[in-house]
């Protein structure tokens, strides 16, 4: 909390703000900017003109966030004044707005967010007209709010940061540096169900927003560098220094402030990446470098599904581990930019996080219900990227690698449905199971739909999703019809059975063949359960090869094959070099066909030596019976 003097000080100090930025508008320099007093009066935001084809949720009405906000390092905190514009978008009255307020999860951590005052259309909303329940802030409206109109909320709040080595927190040894995300109050999601009133979830994602107008005016200490999802505009250096961002349609807003950071940028197709790393020799490469990453990201991403849509992207370290991702903004884990480190997990961090940029971004997904449209597809595109690369080995390694830990974690401790929410993952009170179903069982199965379909229809599918769906949200349903459609299968099975289901296939084969013709092939399936698979089946025999794909149902399956020609000798492969959640069934999965003596002949040869034995029985037997009688 700020003493009220220091409020007053402040705020005079934007007054004189607000005059030098109409002052630059007036000049023509520069873009126009909505000012707080434009923020203040327009009731319908429209949608800035777009650089790409990204679709808001309606096409026309974005909701719009305004700050003015200062960073106050003395007391480790953010405060000033968030202007909210809302649209009522959806076909029913609204008497009530919900907004997620993150930092009230911090509590226990030294973090928080305390809102000052609220007004509704410039009336002071009285404490009961409000209040916040663990991190969700309801406001009640005076009157309900009528589809298509607006209403502007004005919030003058105070978040603290906890001093964490984390995504949201502070450090200040042995560098200073500030991570503000998931720190203002931000709307909930309208959608099917309701307001979304999901948690803040600390092992996945809390990243379920639509698409909304971006401005900012923030006021740091004079020798900080900020790093920001959103592109600056202009700055004023005075005892302070006051950045003004330009008008951005992003989903979130998240930024880093630090007087040790060294920058270093780079541009490609009209977005400015810039590395942020803190100012040390042994840092500088890999920090340089960071800018490179980006821009390989960006080209392979945007090729594949489409284009990013920032005109800036961010790649920024922090003390955390691994990565995290915001918008136009990466998280990238300081210990992984020393030299010595391992230089292709630094590598998967940052592609990863900037993999997010798409899911769940761009393409806006609820990651708390639904976390399988989100880390899942960043795992898959942080290794399509060295596959886009042809960096074939590299490829095979990480695919080997999240393939053997699922099996691994899942042979002892059992499979998991991946078609779990975050309320499940949390009930374990351990992050691994989330950790390994959800980033590496749900690989494998992107990775088993990639095969099955091919990967130039795999990535159809992702490109039609993405021109349906860039700048909306999209859900699990949305996500397989689009599979289904652009594939021209129904995929229903798939998803049944990898998705909703738990259990994994355990197989394994026979061969046998009574002619030399006619081959009988069994595949046994230990897990009852699973019961469709569709895998490569070959014959390869001194003659010929037979390829094919079969369907596997059930506990047992029988089939059967007519060969052109007759043979001794034949190899049977099911499922070759195919990934199923329990080996790669390269080696246990063929089989030699055993040839069984032909039973048929058998009895006639019998038949024939044995009547022959009778008749030299009887040719013996005769004369000497003669011979008895003549003596008798
Ligand atoms: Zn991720």
């Amino acid at each position: 909390m700020q003493k009220k003097s220091e409020r007053q000080i402040i705020g005079f100090f934007f007054v004189l703000l607000f005059m030098g930025v109409m002052f630059v508008q007036l000049s023509g320099h520069g873009k126009s900017i909505s000012t707080i007093s434009s923020a203040t009066s327009t009731k319908k935001e429209q949608a800035p003109s777009l650089r790409n084809s990204v679709k808001p949720k309606s096409p026309t009405i974005v909701n719009s966030y305004f700050f003015t906000v200062e960073l106050d390092v003395a007391t480790a905190s953010i405060s000033g004044v968030l202007v909210v514009n809302y649209t009522n978008t959806e076909n029913v009255p609204l008497s009530q707005l919900v907004f997620h307020v993150h930092p009230k999860a911090f509590v226990s951590y030294g973090g928080d967010i305390v809102i000052n005052t609220l007004q509704v259309e410039g009336d002071q909303l009285n404490s009961s007209s409000h209040q916040i329940t663990d991190t969700i802030l309801e406001i009640n409206l005076n009157a309900t709010l009528l589809p298509l109109k607006s209403v502007i909320i004005t919030i003058d709040f105070t978040t603290t940061i906890p001093q964490l080595e984390d995504r949201f927190g502070y450090i200040l040894s042995p560098y200073e540096a500030y991570y503000l995300t998931n720190w203002y109050p931000v709307l909930a999601v309208y959608d099917q169900n309701g307001w979304d009133r999901s948690p803040y979830s600390f092992m996945g994602e809390s990243f379920y927003y639509d698409m909304s107008s971006y401005e900012m005016i923030l006021t740091v200490p004079k020798t900080f560098q900020v790093a920001c999802s959103l592109p600056v505009k202009t700055q004023v250096v005075g005892v302070k220094k006051t950045i003004i961002y330009e008008k951005v349609t992003i989903r979130d807003l998240a930024f880093a402030a630090s007087p040790d950071f060294a920058k270093s940028s780079t541009t490609w197709n009209g977005t400015t990446i810039t590395s942020y790393y803190f100012d040390d020799e042994e840092l500088e490469y890999r920090g340089k470098l960071a800018t490179e990453m980006g821009r390989q990201a960006l080209e392979i991403y945007s090729s594949a599904f489409g284009p990013y849509i920032w005109e800036t992207l961010a790649i920024v370290t922090f003390p955390g581990g691994g990565g995290m991702e915001y918008p136009g903004l990466v998280l990238i884990a300081h210990n992984t930019y020393y030299n010595g480190s391992n230089f292709l997990y630094w590598e998967e961090v940052i592609v990863h996080e900037i993999a997010h940029q798409y899911f769940p971004f761009i393409l806006g997904t609820n990651s708390y219900l639904e976390p399988f449209i989100d880390e899942p597809f960043a795992v898959w595109t942080s290794i399509y990227f060295l596959e886009a690369q042809n960096r074939t080995d590299d490829a095979k390694e990480k695919t080997a690698y999240r393939y053997k830990v699922y099996e691994a974690y899942s042979l002892d401790k059992g499979d998991f449905k991946l078609g779990s929410s975050m309320a499940y993952w949390t009930s374990f009170g351990d992050s691994l199971p989330y950790f390994y179903t959800v980033y590496d069982k749900g690989f494998v199965v992107l990775k088993m739909l990639e095969n099955y379909l091919g990967t130039e229809t795999f990535l159809a599918c992702l490109q039609v999703i993405y021109q349906t769906f860039a700048g909306s949200n999209l859900f699990f349903k949305d996500f397989t019809s689009i599979f289904s459609s652009v594939s021209h299968q129904n995929l229903t099975w798939f998803f049944d059975q990898w998705y909703f289901k738990t259990g994994l296939p355990k197989l394994s084969l026979t061969a046998s063949s009574q002619d030399g013709l006619t081959i009988t092939i069994k595949v046994t399936n230990a897990e009852k359960d699973w019961y469709q698979l569709p895998l490569p089946l070959e014959i390869i025999t001194p003659f010929e090869k037979l390829v094919t794909t079969v369907w596997i149902n059930g506990s047992e399956t029988t089939l059967s094959f007519t060969l052109t020609n007759k043979t001794d000798s034949a190899t049977v492969y099911l499922a070759r070099n195919m990934l199923l959640l329990r080996t790669f069934y390269q080696t246990p999965l063929q089989t030699e066909v055993v040839f069984l003596t032909p039973e048929t002949p058998l009895p006639l040869i019998s038949i024939l030596i044995g009547g022959l034995i009778v008749l030299l029985f009887r040719k013996w037997r005769r004369p000497s019976l003669r011979n008895f009688k003549r003596r008798s």
